[in-house]
């Protein structure tokens, strides 16, 4: 058994609307009602949890969603969780140019400052190679896009070359930590069905929480000051299956005296 405390920052993508935009012109109205879900029911319910249960935990979320459900964001900010930075609209930096990308960053970090949040953290699911060092110009702590480790948060590099015609040329060490995520702890994979394209999204949750308590339990056994990212969705979460695996899944980690840690606090007591 680890000497050490286990952690566990339980982290959630507040994208609403956001997320269905990737879908451009086949975008319908049915899809962003999904979105309509997160803001309505998804984030009440697990702000809910989180109270009765005295957690703290980190809300993802893009400028998008901050200006269209401004009540819904402030309840966040209010109940004293962290908010982290998600793009303006969850958009993918890797199909931005270098001075798109800037004022994707700066929209949303305006957004967010509306409610007088500065992130120290952010996330997308496509970097830029610019993107590290966007992050590091604006001063921010911590990244979690990436799944280069699991339970233990690292500097990423910059400037990594790779290609077929020779091996990895490695760039320069980030001065932002990495807290890494996993697919294993994303719920949008295990639950979020959808028609076209498909995905399949019909996990039973008694399934994700072997996945999730075997991964908890055996970080706690094998790795001295472990911390592990959940990544969860407030639309997906949110329905009633997925929230009692939430409470069921905290509960396991109290039962090993996890530490339950906003992502910016670990990031800020791992030093340089
Ligand atoms: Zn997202």
């Amino acid at each position: 058994m680890s000497a050490s405390p286990s952690t566990v920052c339980l982290s959630f993508d507040f994208d609403a609307l956001s997320v269905w935009l990737e879908y451009g012109d086949n975008v319908s109205p049915n899809m962003l009602q999904r979105g309509e879900f997160g803001a309505r029911v998804g984030v009440p319910r697990v702000l809910k949890l989180l109270k009765e249960h005295k957690l703290s935990a980190t809300f993802f979320v893009p400028g998008h969603t901050a200006d269209s459900f401004p009540e819904v964001t402030r309840t966040i900010v209010d109940a004293g969780h962290e908010v982290a930075h998600h793009t303006y609209a969850h958009i993918e930096p890797i199909g931005l140019t270098l001075d798109e990308e800037r004022r994707d960053l700066e929209r949303g970090l305006e957004a967010l400052a509306r409610f007088g949040v500065r992130p120290t953290g952010f996330r997308t699911g496509g970097q830029s190679s610019h993107t590290l060092a966007l992050l590091e110009e604006y001063g921010f702590l911590y990244d979690s896009s990436f799944k280069g480790d699991d339970f233990h948060p690292y500097h990423p590099r910059i400037g990594d070359v790779v290609s077929r015609q020779q091996s990895l040329i490695k760039g320069r060490e980030s001065k932002l930590w990495e807290l890494p995520t996993q697919y294993e702890f994303d719920d949008w994979v295990h639950f979020n069905f959808n028609f076209s394209p498909y995905r399949n999204g019909t996990s039973a949750p008694s399934k994700v929480y072997e996945i999730w308590t075997t991964h908890a339990r055996w970080m706690h056994e094998h790795e001295e000051n472990g911390v592990l990212t959940v990544l969860m969705h407030p639309q997906v979460i949110g329905r009633a299956h997925g929230m009692d695996l939430l409470e069921r899944f905290v509960q396991y980690c109290q039962s090993l005296n996890f530490q339950f840690r906003r992502m910016t606090d670990v990031a800020s007591t791992l030093g340089a």
